[in-house]
């Protein structure tokens, strides 16, 4: 067993770590920093990124008018406190990271460009083509590795925090490479390890999105907040679930039945296509139900038509990945066909339970981005709303983590329990021997979730789902990983998501059954109004042995008051 030691660890290389660890960096260049990830840092889910991130850049816009779509969208679950702190911090990122090389999209004049967005009431969506991810995650990379007191430790796997009197000592992980078990003992810890869309069959998400951050974080005592709020994305692609951005929609792309009739009229008549992701991912939902979906050539999932064809001119400048998205994979020229779309799993509202200082339970513990929940979008994040999230409370969190590792040394490493994991992992997982297949048991898990947890849920779903979550994780006790070899053993690698993933959907399944009401994400059929009498709270599950402890907390109110959500 090796040990590293680092003043601050950032878990994860995703847009929210690498802008943390740049802020740590700048802080004080004799803290050092470590990045442990398990993927090479662009090969993250933040370069999948869009459609755009929403800033107040524009004397005609405000904070307020941003603070209010956020909360409007959030179905008034968001803390305003926060959302009303994190809309100011946003505007300088943008500016900061156009300072260090980001092509954000330009005006003829030079200024930066603004889009319309889901539900904004104003166009704030800065971006940079179709591409925004890609594009700030090369920008943050660049600058992360101008600083030498950032060491980067890529395919690193973290399997556990090790934690003693509420203060975390050190994270166990796996060398992928070499199959080391490597334990890094660090004075601060950002959790920053992104969401976990992946719990999910038909999802815009990249393969490890898997919670890993979430659950590692609850097992070590750390309560998540509001986990039943998975947001559906309304327009991923049939069949591969790859995202069409909501820019498409911004930018003037209209939605289709089988009759081709356009029909956000009846569930939006205001903002039509523009509406919230929620209520959009609805509406499809309940015109496919009602008969007017299509079945095509793409197997057994109905959609519907999302047409690009009225703003076939703005493709290739705007819209220039999606276009070749649609080519490539369905070969569909969307200049002058259709997409089949249909809504897919797409972002964690869910997380750490945390604040817009990043900080957690434990008092050198932080946490930031989509591992995060503020809460600053409640229960239904607006589009364009991430990227600047991690950016803004990316900052923060770098600073924070610095400022506590410079007054503080490292605490003394808690062996047993790093033992008792070592043990875990190499005697137990690996040498279970019940012949159950790890793949299998995940896609009956994400089936499951597709089919019980989804866009629509009821009692009876909800039940079943739980207990076909329980029956995965009698099987798991059973499980036999073929590959014993330590290089690059990704079977090990997929068990261990794995069990956080059964942990995560239990927690989601639990907080849904107990949540009677509809809010933003979440929609039960047998509760279909939002209840603020009774349920304008955060759920906040904390482990235990027999499974997820159930609390709430309230919400935070500045000055908009609750008011009836229509688009
Ligand atoms: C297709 C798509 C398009 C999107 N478009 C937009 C958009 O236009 N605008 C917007 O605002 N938002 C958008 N979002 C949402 C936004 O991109 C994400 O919420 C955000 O980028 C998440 O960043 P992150 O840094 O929190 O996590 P990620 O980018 O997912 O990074 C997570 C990091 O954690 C590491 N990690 C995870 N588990 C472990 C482990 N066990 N051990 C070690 N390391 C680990 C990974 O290696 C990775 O580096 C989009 C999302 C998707 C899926």
């Amino acid at each position: 067993m090796d040990t590293i030691k680092e003043d601050v660890i950032i878990l994860g290389g995703g847009m929210a770590g690498l802008r943390a660890a740049v802020a740590a960096a700048e802080y004080d260049s004799k803290i050092t920093i470590g990045l442990v990830s398990k993927l090479y840092p662009l090969r993250s889910h933040s370069v999948a990124a869009e459609g755009g991130t929403s800033a107040v850049l524009n004397a005609k816009d405000s904070f307020d008018l941003h603070a209010y779509d956020t909360i409007k969208g959030s179905d008034y679950l968001g803390d305003q406190d926060a959302i009303e702190e994190f809309v100011r911090l946003v505007p300088e990122q943008i500016y900061t990271t156009d300072h260090w090389g980001c092509p954000w999209s330009r005006n003829e004049d030079g200024t930066i460009a603004q889009r319309d967005f889901g539900a904004l009431s104003f166009p704030r969506a800065v971006f940079a083509a179709d591409k925004t991810g890609f594009h700030v995650m090369q920008t943050l990379y660049s600058r992360a590795l101008m600083y030498p007191n950032i060491h980067f430790y890529n395919e690193y796997f973290a399997t556990k925090l090790v934690v003693e009197n509420n203060l975390f000592n050190a994270i166990t992980t796996i060398n992928i490479k070499t199959g080391d078990f490597v334990v890094f003992q660090g004075k601060s810890i950002v959790f920053a390890a992104g969401g976990a869309g992946r719990l999910y069959q038909f999802s815009t998400n990249a393969h490890f999105v898997t919670g890993d951050g979430d659950g590692i974080a609850y097992r070590a005592g750390i309560p998540l907040k509001d986990m039943e709020f998975m947001q559906f994305h309304p327009t991923g692609l049939v069949p591969s679930g790859i995202l069409i951005t909501e820019a498409a929609r911004a930018e003037g792309g209209i939605l289709l039945n089988n009759e081709k009739k356009r029909f956000m009229s009846t569930y939006a008549p205001n903002k039509l296509e523009k509406a919230s992701r929620d209520v959009v991912s609805r509406a499809i939902m309940w015109e496919i139900e009602a008969g007017r979906g299509i079945k095509g050539e793409y197997g057994d999932m109905e959609y519907v038509y999302l047409d690009l064809t009225g703003i076939s001119n703005l493709l290739d400048e705007r819209l220039p990945m999606i276009t070749e998205i649609a080519k490539k994979f369905n070969g569909i020229d969307a200049h002058t066909e259709p997409i089949p779309i249909h809504p897919a799993a797409h972002y964690t509202m869910g997380g750490i339970d945390s604040n817009v200082k990043t900080t957690t339970l434990y008092p050198n513990v932080f946490a930031v981005g989509e591992n995060a929940c503020v809460s600053i979008h409640g229960a239904n994040r607006l589009g364009s709303n991430s990227t600047n999230e991690c950016l803004a409370l990316g900052n923060v969190a770098g600073k924070v983590a610095a400022e506590w590792a410079k007054s503080h040394d490292f605490a003394s490493v808690s062996i047993s329990s790093v033992n008792d994991e070592e043990k875990r992992i190499w005697e137990d997982l690996l040498k279970r021997n019940g012949g159950e297949n790890v793949a299998k048991i995940r896609d009956d898990l994400r089936i499951n979730l597709d089919k019980n947890v989804g866009v629509f849920r009821t009692e009876d779903l909800l039940q079943q789902g739980l207990k076909n979550i329980k029956s995965y994780q009698e099987r798991y006790n059973r499980i036999t990983i073929e590959d014993k070899s330590s290089k690059f053993n990704m079977e090990l690698q997929w068990a261990l998501e794995l069990g956080f993933m059964l942990d995560l959907a239990e927690i989601i399944n639990v907080g849904a059954i107990m949540r009677k009401e509809s809010r933003g994400a979440h929609y039960r059929r047998d509760f279909p109004d939002r209840d603020d009498k009774n349920f304008m709270k955060h759920t906040i599950a904390s482990y235990s042995v027999n499974g997820p402890q159930i609390s709430y907390k309230p919400v935070v109110k500045t000055k908009w008051e609750p008011t009836v959500r229509s688009y």
